[in-house]
């Protein structure tokens, strides 16, 4: 579902061996700088939070300095001007995975998808099954020893030492096999709904915001990310009001 990232990802990018060039292309990738807060505070107003950390951070506390949200991050750092004029963080100059602006990416999460499975398929010798877990067995120890899967009607097990559990909110292993119960925080999180698009620009010569853009609206708020090829809109919102 998601199209922005962290910029740790870039750590973990170079970590397994690929190139930041391949993730560019294969993902419709673009810089994310930051994220540009448009009408939280008032109408017609905005704030940034740039992934460039303040000079000083770590050694001191800016927060009780700072008296206004919207003058935190001109006051702090340049990013926001970089943002601002339609700029990349970095040149072709530097070397992979680095720049002077601290930045994450705007990708097409099924090709990045994709980009991970067949990299940790053909050079990091990670073995790929699709399935559909049908059942989950335990041991008598109450552990999970195996995972009955089907595909195309065929019927398969897998057994290991450790599973991790990426069924989302189905939770098929810790949920429903372990019985972990889910706990809602829905008394301080009201988004809990979410309508997702795909957008063209409407030139390709329109410019791509280096940064996210998060609109706030009504009853939650709207993100714009603007890919290489297309954009990613979506409106969360809170289905309570
Ligand atoms: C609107 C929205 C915007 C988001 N934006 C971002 C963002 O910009 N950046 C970001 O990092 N995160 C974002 N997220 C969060 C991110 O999408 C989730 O945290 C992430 O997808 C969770 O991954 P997951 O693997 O736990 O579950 P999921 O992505 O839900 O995957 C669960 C998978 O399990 C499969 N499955 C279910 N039952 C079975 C079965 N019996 N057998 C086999 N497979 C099964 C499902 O088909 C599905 O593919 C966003 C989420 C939403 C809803």
């Amino acid at each position: 579902m998601g199209e922005g990232t962290w910029p740790t990802l870039r750590n973990t990018m170079r970590s397994i061996g690929i190139d930041e060039k391949t993730l560019f292309k294969m993902c419709f990738a673009g810089f994310k700088q930051g994220g540009k807060f448009v009408n939280w505070a008032s109408e017609d107003d905005y704030y940034y939070h740039p992934f460039t950390v303040p000079l000083g951070y770590g050694n001191i506390d800016l927060a009780p300095y700072v008296d206004d949200i919207r003058s935190f991050a001109t006051q702090s750092n340049y990013q926001q001007e970089v943002c601002e004029a339609g700029l990349a963080p970095r040149s072709l100059d530097e070397g992979e995975y680095q720049g002077i602006c601290n930045y994450a990416y705007h990708l097409d999460a099924g090709a990045f998808a994709d980009l991970l499975k067949d990299h940790c398929r053909d050079n990091l010798g990670v073995q790929h099954h699709v399935g559909t877990v049908n059942h989950v067995e335990l041991d008598k120890d109450g552990h999970i020893s195996k995972l009955n899967l089907e595909r195309d009607g065929e019927p398969f097990n897998l057994e290991a030492d450790m599973f991790v559990d990426c069924t989302g909110f189905r939770s098929l292993l810790l949920g429903e096999a372990l019985g972990v119960p889910f706990k809602s925080l829905d008394d301080v999180l009201y988004n809990d709904s979410a309508l997702a698009i795909r957008v063209p620009y409407e030139d390709q010569h329109d410019p791509m915001a280096s940064h996210t853009i998060a609109t706030g609206q009504n009853a939650g708020w709207i993100w714009d990310i603007g890919l290489t090829n297309r954009r990613g809109v979506g409106h969360v919102y809170s289905s309570q009001y």
